[in-house]
């Protein structure tokens, strides 16, 4: 017989109906309207690295010379030695204590994975931030886990709502995930905030774990807060990387870091590094550049911040400028999660502003939002002219589309 014949299409798994990734997937529509001749502007990617920021040196000079010297075997799986220890200074100079364990992570994308796999039997849930980044709601679904969304209050300057968090907690919750600052909204949570979120973790016994994969990118000094360095008796899990800060995602090397008491943290940590072992160790080259990036040279820093602090300017005046679009003005990173006041859906504005401008955004749906509200997430890396092009698109786009 031919295999034709006998051979069924091979059908996914479950699990996999549930993983979305709304920033990739709004690149089908993009690639049909630059595979038509339109001029396109992305405004959908957090990738730092495309719109010209440049890796410092030193970094890719460490890495070239390891590959040099052959360092290109497996390494030990929690990391080499000194990305390690360099690690751990740094979180000790961001005042984590009681450090209990770390390990560096293909991105934190990975480090995120394996932890909340270590943690989470089928039926579980976690507090997911909504807005939030899609990578965890895709992985709770994958593990059969349940999401619990939390919303972020957008009144409040897109803090957390502490209040309404707890109101979500039940017998099944296991973990909090706060992304600190945050993407997709700009926000940077206060101390006291965060204080009251350790109190609410303690209450109910659950795991805090802190993505703070922005913390260096706070615009006009504005102070930020590790959340691990205000409790010594809370499990935290706290992750980070070198992909934003450090301008190098296509490098994929982040880590985590285990804070808390011992006896609380020591299976769990025994768990995850199960996992860790298993999947033998993240690109070992690459870790050459985590201890020279936080201990040499942070002068690049100070460069991006100014040109993210122009560009965020020019994307508050702008947007809010728009009748129909209202924008809370980020504190960090590079991203704006603006109010769309409009009588349709978000997907269908955003898909109509790309196949008319070029323009791409991201649907608020694609984050999570409260229901009945629309939104879009921008990314505003691109250098001034290109912005300032962009949103002139926007405004004429939304003018064209609901007053004429
Ligand atoms: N966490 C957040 C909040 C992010 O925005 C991103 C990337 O956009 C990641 C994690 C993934 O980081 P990495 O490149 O280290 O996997």
């Amino acid at each position: 017989k031919k295999t034709e014949e006998v051979m069924k299409p091979i059908t996914p798994a479950k699990r996999v109906e549930n993983v979305k990734y709304a920033i990739r997937d709004i690149v089908a529509i993009a690639n049909k309207a630059k595979a038509s001749g339109k001029e396109m502007i992305y405004l959908n990617i957090g990738d730092p690295n495309i719109f010209g920021f440049r890796t410092p040196q030193h970094m890719l000079d460490a890495v070239t010379d390891a590959m040099n010297r052959n360092m290109n075997g497996y390494s030990p799986s929690s990391g080499i030695e000194e990305a390690v220890e360099a690690i751990r200074k740094q979180a000790a100079r961001s005042g984590i204590q009681n450090i209990r364990d770390i390990f560096v992570s293909t991105g934190a994308s990975e480090a995120i994975e394996l932890c909340l796999t270590a943690l989470l039997n089928p039926g579980d849930n976690v507090l997911l931030p909504y807005p939030g980044y899609p990578l965890y709601t895709s992985v709770v679904g994958k593990l059969s886990a349940e999401i619990n969304p939390y919303y972020l209050n957008e009144e409040n300057d897109w803090n957390l709502d502490v209040a309404d968090i707890e109101s979500r907690i039940n017998e099944r919750t296991k973990g909090i995930v706060i992304i600190n600052p945050n993407n997709p909204t700009g926000a940077i949570y206060p101390p006291e905030t965060l204080k009251q979120l350790i109190e609410l973790a303690q209450k109910y016994n659950l795991v805090i774990f802190s993505d703070e994969i922005y913390d260096k990118l706070c615009f006009h000094g504005q102070s930020y807060t590790s959340l691990a360095s205000l409790t010594q008796d809370t499990p935290v899990v706290t992750f980070n990387g070198l992909s934003k800060s450090y301008l190098v995602p296509g490098f994929r090397i982040g880590w985590a870091i285990f804070s808390g008491p011992e006896e609380l943290m020591h299976d769990y940590i025994e768990g995850v590094n199960k996992m860790v072992r298993a999947r033998l160790c993240a690109n070992h080259p690459m870790q050459y550049a985590i201890k020279p990036a936080l201990e040499m040279d942070q002068s690049h820093i100070q460069y991006v911040l100014g040109e993210l602090e122009k560009r965020n300017r020019i994307t508050d005046e702008m947007l809010n400028d728009i009748p129909e679009i209202s924008c809370v003005p980020a504190k960090a990173a590079f991203y704006a999660f603006p109010t769309l006041n409009i009588p349709d859906r978000d997907l269908d504005y955003v898909s109509d502003l790309i196949r008319e401008t070029g323009v791409v955004t991201v649907h608020g749906s694609g984050f999570g939002q409260k229901e009945g509200t629309q939104h879009m997430r921008v990314v505003f890396l691109p250098e001034e002219d290109r912005l300032i092009k962009a949103y002139d698109k926007i405004r004429d786009f939304t003018r064209k589309r609901y007053h004429s």
